[in-house]
Order: C-alpha cells, then structure tokens, then sequence
C-alpha cells in the first residue's frame, strides 16, 4: 500500500448506517441518503456535514436551488458511477428532433448548475463527458436562452461553456451557420476560439473526441488527472 495511509477513495469503505435528509427544490421533496455518499465527492456536503454541523443534532440539509428531477440523476450518479440524463435513446434519435436536442442541451446545462451549487468536480467532469459523447448526435447550436442559462450561472472559463463555445467555432466553420444569437459575451468566446485556432493552426471543423476531455476536466489535490488513454 506504500507510504499512503488511506486506500485509494474508491476503493474506500463506506460507512452506510448514517443517513441525512436531504430537503430539495422549493417543493423540499425528501431524499434519505447515506451520509457517505453525500460526502464521496461534493465538497458542499463535506463542509456542511463535517464543519459546524457535525455536532448538530440535526440531519437535514435544505437545497432550494436544485430541482428534483436533477438532484435524481445527481443520485442515481452517485450510487452507480452512471449519468443517465434522458429517456430517449439517442442514437436512434431523428436528425431534426431539434425539441429533444434542446431538451438534451438544458438538461447538461442544469446538470453542470448542479455540479457548481454541490461543488462537486467528478460530477462537473462526468457532464463534460456526456456533453463530449452527445455534441455529434445533436448537430444544433444551443439556443439563446440555453446560452444564457449557461453563462449567467456557470463560470465562463468551466468545461460546459468551453466546450459550448468549442462547438459552435467548429459548426460555424463546416456548416456556415453563424450564431447569430445569444449574449455578446458568447460571441466573444466563439471568435476568441476561432483566432486562436487560427492561431495555432488547430482544425475546429471536428467534434471533440472523448480522448481529449481532460483539457475540459477540472483536477485538483482531490481528483487526480485521469489517466491518459493508452494507445
Ligand atoms: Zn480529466
């Protein structure tokens, strides 16, 4: 085991007797969900469970800014390492079922939100993926009001608006579509995307591939850079 003195978090067993009432959206719809969990990746959790809270009798936390539905799949994620964020079968899904695409797009978005109010960087990473794995199968710009949801809550320079950004340079140039829409700001990164890859010489014209999603990762102390795809 080395100098280590913990095993490598997964591999980490979990202390399931504990329990905490999680309280969520407007409606505090309740969650009963073992302490454990909680705290595996999200730091909003750690601190609140483990700050001044950790004396306190209660075990109820309240998060008003999250939807049900989102805080779900957030769940579902947390039990089995899997995102599953829709329904439909994409990979059957109509060239113009642009509803769907735009439903798929505001989905990831409020998914990313989420990641942001739970502090949670594996779940912010484990969205960019699934963005990275569905942009070719839902070959649409987002739309203005999917534009701004992004960046009025999610930071400008995090992994869902990069690649957001990353994704409409790239269109512009195969399809000749321009973003005529969304706020200044998003046309602003998307001709900064397009100079530097002018700059240096990168071809937008193709979608990203999964083997690049570190460069939308974020890493920290916590979560190690994932390890790089053998070839
Ligand atoms: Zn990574």
């Amino acid at each position: 085991m080395g100098s280590d003195d913990q095993p490598p978090a997964k591999r980490r067993r979990m202390d399931l007797s504990k329990s905490i009432l999680v309280l969520v959206g407007k409606e505090e719809k309740p969650f009963t969900v073992p302490r454990s969990f909680l705290t595996k990746s999200s730091e909003f959790f750690v601190t609140c469970l483990n700050g001044a809270w950790k004396e306190a009798s209660s075990k109820e936390v309240k998060l008003p800014d999250i939807m049900p539905d989102i805080f779900e799949i957030y769940l579902q994620w947390l039990y089995t390492g899997e995102l599953v964020y829709t329904d439909q079968d994409l990979n059957d899904m109509p060239g113009g079922d642009i509803i769907l695409a735009l439903a798929v797009y505001r989905a990831l978005i409020r998914l990313a939100i989420a990641g942001d109010v739970l502090q949670d960087i594996p779940f912010r990473n484990a969205v960019v993926d699934a963005t990275i794995s569905v942009l070719p199968k839902i070959p649409i710009l987002p739309s203005a009001g999917l534009i701004n949801l992004a960046y009025e809550n999610l930071p400008r320079a995090g992994g869902l608006i990069r690649l957001m950004v990353r994704d409409a340079a790239g269109s512009w140039i195969a399809q000749d579509t321009p973003c005529e829409e969304g706020p200044a700001k998003f046309l602003a990164d998307v001709i900064g995307e397009l100079r530097t890859a002018m700059r240096n010489g990168t071809i937008l014209r193709d979608y990203v591939k999964l083997e690049e999603r570190c460069t939308y990762h974020e890493h920290n102390d916590r979560v190690p850079k994932c390890e790089t795809a053998k070839k």
